[in-house]
């Protein structure tokens, strides 16, 4: 085409009539545009080879931000990018932690905050929890805490919005002979506390936790107001909640380095860009400890496994409707938490010293801890004897070396704030950490409460002393 159009003006340019020359320079137009429109064509040309070079790449970079973020990770830091983004506060993950940190900052107009979960909100450990809701703790501030979150979740609808999925099933704790002094002195500082709860013979536990064995049982106690909730729905009520008051919320967005100047956070590497931010919160549970270290930050958590059966009551006990409380069972070490649909779930609260990968551990159930923990919970439960397993899975805890989570600002990186290690009892909490960290970020002041939960308490020896054996009960 190109050609054809030279020819055509090689003719014209002997024409010399006054028609000529307008037509002349009419074509004159004409080789200009064609000129230019074969440099666009070539320069689309070279555009679409590399488009079809680069979507194959970008869409097998998705697949495997799910299968190894790792390698993404890698991936990303042979590509320089540069900031795009800036936040006044950012949160590193999306459980049931970071949600509830999000909605407290966001509800009180914080600015402009923005929450990273690399994979979905809830996919973390919260969405693994048995949730269940307590005050049976052997410290007087963790009872406060664990009786203000309660009631948290007693009134979620209005105090928070949406439906958390709390029933208050009532919760029985059993103890043998050896378990007497801890569970009585336990039970007085809970009622010291105010938590509503009553020491009773192990001969009438069948009393008023219905369906629970009396045998082997020294002394128990029944706590009223204890329960269960949906950790699922709590996060993704925590998470909605911090949208509508204008925080954003990112899924599928791994953070790869938290960015340091000097002394001072700067923001975050992300797999999309680094975002500029004066604050960062680290709430990724047991996967916070690589980033917080590459800043120079040691958080001693450690990462371990703990499996969770599923059961199938005996339509006999309870039907498809009925929730038994829930049970704590001390000689046994076991957790009994009823769930819908006439399931209940049993879970250890022996601890676990090994630790485990927590993107490669084995998230299945083994054929001799359904056999055990099926055993262990028809000790408790009876009927449960008869009951049909139905699968189960594993779960990460993030142990700290006293069971006990780190609430804190980092002070060799300034604007740096971590709220991790929650040790498998962190859900119960959450409600009140939103609130703690919300606080310790807006106004630089801890609740009295939250001083025993420092960075430093280990390097200071002033471990927190949990009362009972088992760590997870905190
Ligand atoms: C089997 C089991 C039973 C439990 N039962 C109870 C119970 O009955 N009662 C109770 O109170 N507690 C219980 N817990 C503990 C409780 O579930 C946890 O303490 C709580 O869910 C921790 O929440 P989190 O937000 O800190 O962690 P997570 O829910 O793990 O959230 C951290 C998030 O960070 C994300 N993330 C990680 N790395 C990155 C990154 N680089 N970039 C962006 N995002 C990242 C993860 O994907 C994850 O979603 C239980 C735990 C387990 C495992």
């Amino acid at each position: 085409m190109f050609t054809f159009a030279a020819i055509i003006l090689l003719a014209f340019q002997n024409i010399r009539t006054q028609e000529g020359a307008k037509l002349f320079r009419a074509f004159d137009t004409l080789h200009f545009c064609l000129v230019s429109y074969s440099r666009i064509y070539e320069a689309l040309q070279s555009c679409l080879l590399l488009l079809q070079i680069s979507l194959p790449a970008a869409n097998l970079e998705n697949r495997n931000v799910l299968a190894s973020s790792r390698m993404r990770e890698d991936t990303y830091l042979q590509e320089t990018r540069s900031m795009t983004e800036s936040a006044d506060i950012l949160i590193i993950g999306g459980g049931v932690m970071g949600a509830s940190i999000a909605y407290n900052l966001a509800k009180q107009g914080a600015g402009r905050i923005v929450l990273l979960e690399r994979q979905a909100i809830g996919n973390g450990t919260t969405g693994r929890s048995g949730a269940i809701v307590r005050q049976h703790y052997s410290n007087d501030f963790t009872i406060r805490m664990a009786r203000e979150s309660l009631a948290v979740f007693q009134h979620f609808a209005d105090l928070v919005g949406g439906d958390c999925g709390f029933v208050a099933t009532g919760m029985v704790v059993l103890a043998d002979e050896t378990g007497r002094e801890a569970l009585r002195v336990n039970v007085q500082l809970q009622q010291e506390q105010g938590v509503n709860v009553q020491l009773i013979d192990g001969k009438t536990v069948s009393e008023v936790a219905s369906g629970y064995s009396n045998e082997d049982i020294a002394v128990a106690c029944y706590e009223r107001d204890a329960g269960v909730a949906d950790p699922m729905a709590t996060t993704y009520c925590f998470a909605q909640r911090a949208r509508e008051h204008g925080a954003a919320i990112r899924e599928g967005v791994t953070v790869t380095h938290i960015l340091k100047q000097q002394d001072r956070v700067r923001g975050v590497r992300t797999v999309e860009g680094d975002i500029y931010a004066p604050v960062v919160v680290l709430a990724a549970n047991v996967w916070s400890r690589r980033l917080a270290q590459a800043v120079g930050i040691n958080l001693p958590v450690t990462p371990t496994r703990h499996p969770m059966l599923a059961l199938r009551r005996p339509n006999d006990f309870g039907g498809r409707q009925g929730l038994h409380p829930v049970g704590l069972d001390l000689t046994r070490k076991i957790y009994l938490r009823p769930d819908i649909g006439g399931i209940t779930l049993i879970g250890s609260t022996e601890d676990v010293l090994a630790a485990s990968d927590p993107d490669h551990y084995a998230e299945g159930l083994s054929p001799e801890e359904i056999a055990h923990l099926r055993n262990m919970a028809g000790g408790s439960i009876p009927a449960l004897g008869r009951a049909v397993p139905r699968g189960g899975w594993a779960g990460i805890y993030d142990d700290t070396p006293d069971y006990h989570p780190i609430l804190d600002h980092m002070h060799a990186c300034e604007g740096l704030y971590c709220a991790v290690g929650f040790s498998g009892h962190g859900f119960k909490l959450s409600p009140v950490i939103g609130e703690w960290m919300a606080r310790l970020i807006l106004s630089g002041t801890k609740a009295n409460d939250m001083q025993p939960f420092a960075y430093n308490r280990f390097e200071q020896g002033q471990e927190i002393q949990p009362r009972y054996p088992s760590g997870v009960l905190g």
